[in-house]
């Protein structure tokens, strides 16, 4: 690849696009991807129906975070609405009196496998903007971000020729189509390069100009957000969907998936397939459907869903849905086939967890550092039965006493190769034990 990139002669500021259109193959779904969409269309909607009955809409839908946590949205944004209940009377105001709450999208995409949010930044921007300024107008937000992930910069130029856009045909700015009490307008903040910043309050810390460290939880955002406001912190995908929900109504999105996981997901497919890209399907959707589709090479022998924090399959489990009831996931879907070292595939994942974590913990800081050198040793052919106990040990330390997602989701792709694929392990085990310094019987005799 990077000898096609430098034959091409192209700029180098023009390789990460280039290089991404390689997996950024999009395969039309039924309901954000390759559907027309007339920006303005769900604004349009959510005036005529008024805030407190979209917000009804957005309930009806059940639409479910797309970040992969699968909180309600209509929950989210009730809360954030009700403290303006709680601040009449200007009990609490920011610095300049304002009873202020925020919008924030959160397409801080790091999670390995997770390409979705890229796409739909690339290709459906103004939908994930419109989603924003239905969501301000909900909970009465006049300030968004888009908290962008410092590797999608390429994007930002574009981005912000759609905001221009949308400022000049009065989709944002002051007085939106025309209507006095509603002034909303974006602002696009670069990440540097933290997977971190993807957890939203360490996002929310990183907006600020500080460091990006977890906050406690509680206090959510959606009552002590950015400055200290109720800010709403939702996925690029979920503003989408709201998008769609706002302009088609609540019961239109309810009727595709299932009853606890509604409407579609969009799924980034990569790894031995003969077509990776981004895939919308209705929740319900096999594992297996999705192999079959994408063209998944030779017999397909496990599947990463939803990344390193996710869970990793075999192919036993290949009937089972993609679900907030089964296997709830971000939207990635790593295929490997049976060549595959998969210990391997761990350890890279174990490698990853030890440079992102933030340090703040000490289970996180020094718990993925002992997982990372545990599985050095078992891969270099010094691992023993003991070091498999400790991985488990560590493991469960991880989950239990980190104090945000990162560290507790850290150990899964470790655990799951343990409990799923013992031979990939114990086979590294092995090439320890038969391989002695000396031959002791010859020694003996
Ligand atoms: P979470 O369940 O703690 O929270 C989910 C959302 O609901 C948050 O916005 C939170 O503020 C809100 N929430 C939860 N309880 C609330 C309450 N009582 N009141 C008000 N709001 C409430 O999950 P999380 O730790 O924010 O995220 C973990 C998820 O992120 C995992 O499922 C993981 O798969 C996913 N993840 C995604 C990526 C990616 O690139 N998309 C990367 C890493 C992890
Ligand atoms: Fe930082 Fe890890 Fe602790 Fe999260 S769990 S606060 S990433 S050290």
């Amino acid at each position: 690849l990077i000898a096609e990139l430098i034959r091409s002669r192209k700029p180098v500021a023009d390789w990460p696009a280039m290089l991404f259109e390689v997996v950024d193959n999009i395969h039309r779904g039924d309901v954000l991807l390759g559907q027309p969409f007339e920006p303005g269309a769900a604004i349009r909607a959510t005036l005529a129906r008024g805030a407190k009955e979209t917000l009804v809409e957005v309930d009806k839908s059940n639409l479910r975070g797309r970040g992969g946590a699968g909180f309600k949205t209509a929950s989210k944004w009730s809360f954030c609405h009700a403290t303006i209940a709680e601040e009449e009377g200007g009990v609490i105001c920011d610095i300049d009196g304002h009873p202020e709450r925020f919008i924030v999208c959160n397409a801080d995409e790091g999670e390995p496998g997770t390409f979705k949010d890229r796409v739909l930044l690339n290709s459906y921007a103004d939908l994930v903007f419109e989603g924003m300024t239905v969501g301000a107008r909900v909970v009465g937000a006049s300030k968004g971000f888009l908290y962008l992930r410092g590797e999608y910069r390429y994007l930002l130029q574009q981005l912000e020729a759609v905001l221009k856009c949308r400022r000049e045909a009065g989709l944002l700015g002051e007085t939106i189509l025309g209507q006095m009490d509603f002034s909303f307008d974006i602002e696009i903040h670069l990440g540097a390069g933290a997977y971190i910043c993807g957890e939203e309050s360490a996002l929310i810390e990183s907006l600020e100009g500080k460091r990006g460290r977890p906050r406690n939880r509680p206090p959510f955002p959606v009552t002590y957000g950015y400055k200290g406001r109720p800010t709403v912190v939702d996925n690029v995908e979920t503003f989408a969907c709201a998008a769609k929900i706002a302009e088609k109504g609540g019961a239109w999105f309810a009727a595709i998936g299932t009853a606890q996981s509604t409407g579609t997901k969009l799924i980034s497919v990569s790894g031995d397939v003969a077509r990776p890209g981004i895939y919308e399907y209705p929740f319900g959707v096999t594992v297996s459907q999705i192999l079959d589709d994408c063209g998944a090479e030779g017999r397909p022998y496990a599947v990463q869903v939803s990344g390193p924090s996710g869970t990793t399959i075999s192919w036993k489990e290949f009937e089972r849905k993609i679900a907030f009831e089964d296997l709830p996931t971000a939207g990635a879907l790593m295929v490997f086939r049976r060549k595959r070292d998969l210990f391997q595939v761990a350890q890279n994942f174990a490698d990853f967890f030890a440079h992102e974590s933030c340090g703040f913990c000490t289970p996180c800081r020094v718990g993925t550092e002992l997982q990372k050198k545990i599985m050095s040793k078992i891969a270099s052919g010094y691992g023993t039965a003991s070091d498999l106990e400790e991985l488990k040990r560590l493991g469960h330390i991880l989950k239990t006493m980190s104090h945000c997602g990162l560290g507790s989701s850290a150990a899964n792709p470790v655990l799951d190769i343990l409990e799923k694929f013992p031979d990939m392990v114990e086979s590294k085990l092995k090439a320890f034990a038969f391989k002695p310094a000396f031959d002791l019987d010859g020694a003996l005799a």
